[in-house]
Order: C-alpha cells, then structure tokens, then sequence
C-alpha cells in the first residue's frame, strides 16, 4: 500500500470535524455547556437594534442574528452556550466566504471589540447582505 494515497482523505474529514466544534467537545464541563446550548440555539429573540421580533429557523441551523438588520448580541462565549458577560451589540462589518459553511456574517461587538462569524439564514434581509459586500 502506498500510504501517501490515503492522505487526501484526511482534508474533509478534519473540515468537518472543525465544522461541528461546538457540538463536539471532550472536556466533560465544556459537555454540559454543549448540551444546553442545543435547548436554546433555536429560541426566537427580539433585535435589540431595530425591534425586528426574530423567529427561530427551522431547519435546524443555529443563527444569532436579526434577518432585518444583521446585528448579532454578544451573548456566547462558545457557540450557542449564552455564558459571555458582554451583552454587547454586535456590528455585521463584513461577508466572508467558507468552504464548509457557505458565507458567513462577520461581527464586532460594539462593546469589548470581539469578532465573530455566523452563517447567513435564508430569510436575511438581500440588501443588508449585499452592502456587506462593497
Ligand atoms: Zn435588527
Ligand atoms: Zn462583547
């Protein structure tokens, strides 16, 4: 056997294991954090930016931010967990590609300055994701 021919087929496996981090942890407290942040991923919000009442998907993806304006709230410190203090507005500021997820919104929270991404949902607003792309 060659074993260098059984090297490609680590690439996608290690990508979607990166993919589904939050969901895979093997820390037992990071465990228990996972677990909650599956009960409560799917809860609907109200935009603290512009009041839009935000319905939660579903089919199954995980969002974080208002389909109308972008604006995310900084409330995970992992993915999902609604453990960060901040409580910060978070800014979309720009579109980002992924191999994996598709595009993603990128965010800084106006409050401590963090960046994160969160994949774009069906119903985000067109308009506010094409101006992320100028
Ligand atoms: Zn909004
Ligand atoms: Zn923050």
């Amino acid at each position: 056997m060659n074993r260098s021919l059984l090297r490609p087929s680590l690439g996608p496996l290690v990508g979607r294991a990166d993919g589904t981090l939050h969901l895979r942890v093997e820390d037992p407290l990071q465990l228990s954090e996972g677990t909650i942040s599956r009960a409560t991923e799917n809860t609907g919000f109200t935009c603290e930016r512009c009041g839009h009442r935000v319905a939660p998907l579903r089919n199954g993806s995980y969002r974080n931010h208002c389909p109308a304006c972008l604006h995310s709230k900084h409330v995970d410190l992992r993915p999902g967990d609604r453990a960060s203090p901040c409580q910060g507005l978070m800014a979309p500021v720009r579109l980002d590609h992924h191999s994996a997820k598709g595009y993603m919104v990128v965010h800084r929270c106006l409050a401590c300055g963090l960046v994160g991404r969160n994949r774009i949902a069906d119903d985000d607003a067109l308009d506010q994701l094409i101006s992320l792309m100028r």
